[in-house]
């Protein structure tokens, strides 16, 4: 295979997976099968053709509506199965067709599943986690066995990270609950920590947390709130915060964590702590 047929193919294969992710996102929430009934339209019903349910080409041809009823279908679908090949050619650029470029690949994907669902429906459904956390143990052994883990964590720390990721968002959840006298965390981000400890090990996975937090705490403070002052200038009412899904911010903080947090744990560690 040439370098530029595996480029296309890690594309495609990404646009693919990108549109199974879709279905995944629509679907989990609601307790549905990912597999069965086939892909309906939500106005009308009308089954959606193989040609149609071609990544990205088939929404274009539709021109984003339903060929029954002329309902518009959402431009996410076409966007999430262009970011995820793009995810895939971007992993295979950066690290040949190797096991490795899979597994970024693979990683990267299952967070953005993760975010899009938490995002929009506020849960982190048990399909994602469970996947992603025994694709994470299993590709550590895998890796290991090629002699490939960088810039994944080794077999050990594997598992030793599942444990720590899901222990500090849990430790972090209860001291919220009792700090705000209400749920702070639910146990999807628990879940979601353990995929993240299997893939990046204990130092990066409480990395992953202290970045989300700050992450979460910019994003409250420049978007969240002032959106939610101006509305209630315009309406007159009190501030009604809306609430936000931490995994929104953990799962772009681990993918900072996979690539940079070893260098910006030795920083710290050298430059601040003089250690
Ligand atoms: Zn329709």
């Amino acid at each position: 295979m040439t370098e530029t047929t595996a480029r296309i193919f890690a594309f495609v294969l990404g646009a693919v997976v990108g549109s199974f992710l879709n279905v995944c996102v629509s679907r989990w929430p609601q307790d549905q099968s990912v597999i069965s009934p086939p892909s309906r339209c939500p106005g009308c019903g009308r089954p959606i053709r193989w040609h149609e349910n071609v990544p990205i080409l088939g929404w274009l041809r539709l021109r984003g509506r339903c060929a029954g009823c002329r309902e518009p279908i959402s431009a996410m679908y076409p966007l999430v199965e262009l970011v995820v090949g793009l995810i895939w050619l971007a992993a295979v650029l950066h690290y040949g067709p190797t096991f490795t470029a899979l597994r970024v690949a693979i990683v990267a994907t299952v967070l953005l599943g993760i975010a899009l669902t938490d995002a929009m429906h506020y849960v982190i459904p048990d399909g994602f986690t469970v996947f992603g956390f025994i694709w994470g143990v299993a590709a550590a052994f895998i890796g290991a066995a090629l002699n490939e883990t960088l810039p994944f964590a080794g077999l050990y720390d594997s598992l030793i990270g599942a444990c720590v990721g899901a222990g500090a968002i849990a430790i972090a959840g209860w001291l919220g609950e009792v700090a705000l006298k209400k749920e702070a965390m639910g146990f999807g981000d628990v879940t979601l920590m353990a995929v993240v400890g299997a893939a990046l090990g204990p130092q990066r996975s409480l990395l992953t947390v202290f970045l989300g937090a700050a992450l979460g705490a910019v994003s409250f403070l420049l978007l969240v709130y002032p959106i939610a002052w101006l509305q209630s200038r315009r309406k007159r009412e009190a501030v009604d915060l809306p609430l936000v899904p931490f995994g929104v911010f953990l799962a772009p903080a681990a993918m900072i964590a996979l690539f940079f947090g070893q260098a910006m744990i030795d920083w710290y560690r050298q430059d601040i702590m003089g250690l």
